[in-house]
């Protein structure tokens, strides 16, 4: 069964009388105490950012570069894939491509819908964004991201560090970031050994010309060990800190945790009716699926009204969300952000 669908209008300055059953529901969704938003790449293209399935514009110049170094046709997606780190050529291009992306969206403005998250988050409702985009605008618009840090704590158990006994644990004294970037970041490179992240900027002239320095921390670990006399090992180089398509995350403990949490305060939360939005995406990547179906099961069983609802132009293509949703307001993004607004007004939000 498609779910209940209200179209969203091509503009903004309609006619009240002429969106009364939309209006309705968009007040029930801004009234609503909690809100979780997943979004996609489609929340960031009225900011100038290319989306990966709709616009190849902008990819092409990197497309084509990677299509004479393989030998063959190459899609957006399998330019986000570790087969290009593995050859110099194919990872400079990548590493090019990605410094881009860091330049486009320095430069972007946050959207509608983005000063839309900021203003529910200033009304203490934003429970949380999970974004798949990796472009920082959120960040921009005032909300706090990352992904919590694992911190090394000094233990007497039997879990022995090369470097001495430590044991890893989640770092949650601090709080959890308001948007969890599920992708990773344009806007940072980091060691795909000891993970240290760190800004892009610093290394603007390297990534620029595609070529990013070794890690500096495991640098000095090393310096370290070699004035204590210790065998001396192999320092990689930094990379994006973006999640490739075929990579094994390397925050998904953390990540999950947090969705964990999430679900443990919905399910305690009882009668206090809360919504998932699911943004202008087309629910492709297995990990969001897996999130979004989590969290719609946590917020059906105390639903009341329409809770679990799509905002985008497309379908998602798996029948499986037939039944997840209970409201897919189909159109544009940016305009349910503006009429979102216009609904709500200053008594809300
Ligand atoms: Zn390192």
């Amino acid at each position: 069964m498609t779910p209940r669908t209200l179209v969203l209008p091509a503009r903004r300055d309609i006619q009240e009388s002429e969106y009364a059953e939309l209006r309705s529901e968009i007040q029930s969704i801004m009234t609503a105490p909690q809100m979780i938003m997943v979004c996609g790449a489609g929340t960031s293209i009225a900011a100038g950012l290319p989306g990966f399935t709709s616009s190849t514009e902008f990819f092409d110049e990197f497309r084509l570069e990677f299509e004479k170094i393989a030998n063959q046709k190459v899609t957006v997606k399998d330019m986000f894939t570790c087969r290009m780190l593995k050859e110099e050529a194919s990872r400079e291009v990548l590493i090019k491509l990605i410094y881009r992306l860091h330049e486009v969206s320095s430069r972007s403005q946050p959207t509608a819908f983005h000063r839309l998250l900021k203003r529910v988050d200033n009304a203490g409702r934003l429970a949380r964004v999970f974004t798949q985009n990796i472009d920082g605008i959120e960040r921009r618009s005032g909300l706090t991201s990352g992904i919590p840090k694992f911190v090394e704590k000094v233990t007497t158990d039997n879990k022995i560090h090369s470097d001495g006994p430590v044991k890893l644990a989640l770092d949650f004294n601090s709080d959890i970031p308001r948007c969890i970037p599920l992708h990773g970041s344009c806007h940072e490179v980091r060691c795909p050994l000891c993970y240290e992240h760190r800004s892009i900027e610093d290394y603007a002239s390297d990534a620029i010309r595609g070529a990013l320095p070794i890690c500096p921390r495991c640098s000095s670990r090393e310096i370290s060990r070699a004035e204590r006399g210790l065998r001396q090992r192999a320092v990689p180089c930094l990379l994006p800190a973006v999640v490739l398509y075929d990579e094994t995350h390397p925050h998904s403990e953390a990540i999950a945790e947090v969705v964990n949490r999430d679900i443990k305060q919905l399910q305690e939360g009882g009668r206090s009716r809360s919504v998932l939005l699911v943004c202008a995406t087309s629910i492709a990547i297995p990990g969001i699926q897996t999130i979004i179906q989590a969290m719609a099961k946590a917020i059906k069983e105390n639903a009341h009204s329409p809770s679990v609802i799509l905002i985008n132009d497309q379908e998602p293509k798996d029948r499986k969300w037939k039944t997840t949703f209970d409201l897919w307001l189909k159109g544009d993004i940016q305009i349910f952000a503006e009429l979102a607004e216009d609904c709500a007004g200053p008594t809300i939000l």
